[in-house]
C-alpha cells in the first residue's frame, strides 16, 4: 500500500460496486492506482486519443471556429476524442462530419502529436472534401476555407492543430507525405 495519488482525475468511489476507492500499487504494478477496497477492481486511467483531419479543398484548408470550451471562438481543424468501437479513421471522419458537416476522403496519415501534459495523443490525417460541401456543425460557430496565406495562426485553438496545419502546408509545397511525429508543449493560457 502506498499513499501516493495516482496521476489523472481524482476518483472516490468504485464505478462497479460503489465502495470507496483507495490509492495503492497493485502487486506486479509499478504505479499507484485507484483500487476498490470491496471488490478489488483496479480503476486504470490511461491517455486518451484525439483524432482529426486537415481537410483540403482546391488548395484551401477547412477550419472550424469552436462553439465549445476550452478555446471557445478559436479556430481548429476538425478533431475530437475517439469513441469506443470505431477506428481512428472513422473517428477522424466522424469528427469532421460533426464539426463541419463535411464528407471527406482520407488520403493518408499526416502527423502524430504527443500531448503528455494533457494525457492525450493526437493523430491527424490528410483529407479532401468529397464534393466541396461543408457546413456549420453543432460544436462550431463557423466554418471556412482558408488559403494557406490566410490561415489565422494567432487564433488556432491548440498547438497540435498548428503543428498539423504547418505539416500539411509543408506537404502541399513539397509533396513530402512522410508522417510527422512530435510533442506539443503546454500552452501558457491553459
Ligand atoms: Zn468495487
Amino acid at each position: 500500500m502506498t499513499n501516493l495519488t495516482p496521476k489523472g482525475t481524482t476518483q472516490n468511489f468504485c464505478s462497479s460496486c460503489g465502495a470507496e476507492l483507495q490509492a495503492s500499487t497493485p502487486q506486479g504494478d509499478h504505479l499507484p492506482r485507484y483500487v476498490c477496497g470491496a471488490c478489488d477492481i483496479v480503476h486504470y486511467e490511461n491517455p486518451k486519443m484525439v483524432v482529426g483531419c486537415v481537410v483540403e479543398h482546391e488548395g484551401s484548408i477547412l477550419l472550424c471556429r469552436r462553439a465549445i470550451e476550452p478555446r471557445y471562438n478559436y479556430w481548429t481543424v476538425p478533431a475530437g476524442f475517439m469513441e469506443l468501437g470505431e477506428t481512428i479513421v472513422e473517428g477522424a471522419t466522424r469528427e469532421t462530419r460533426e464539426e463541419a458537416c463535411a464528407e471527406v476522403d482520407v488520403d493518408g496519415l499526416l502527423a502524430v502529436v504527443d500531448v503528455v501534459h494533457a494525457g492525450q495523443a493526437h493523430i491527424f490525417f490528410r483529407a479532401t472534401l468529397k464534393d466541396g460541401v461543408f457546413g456549420v456543425g453543432e460544436e462550431s460557430l463557423d466554418t471556412q476555407l482558408f488559403k494557406p496565406d490566410e490561415i489565422p495562426w494567432d487564433e488556432i485553438a491548440f498547438p497540435s492543430g498548428t503543428i498539423a496545419l504547418k505539416r500539411y502546408l509543408h506537404f502541399m509545397e513539397s509533396g513530402d507525405s512522410a508522417v510527422h511525429y512530435t510533442q506539443a508543449k503546454r500552452m501558457k493560457s491553459l
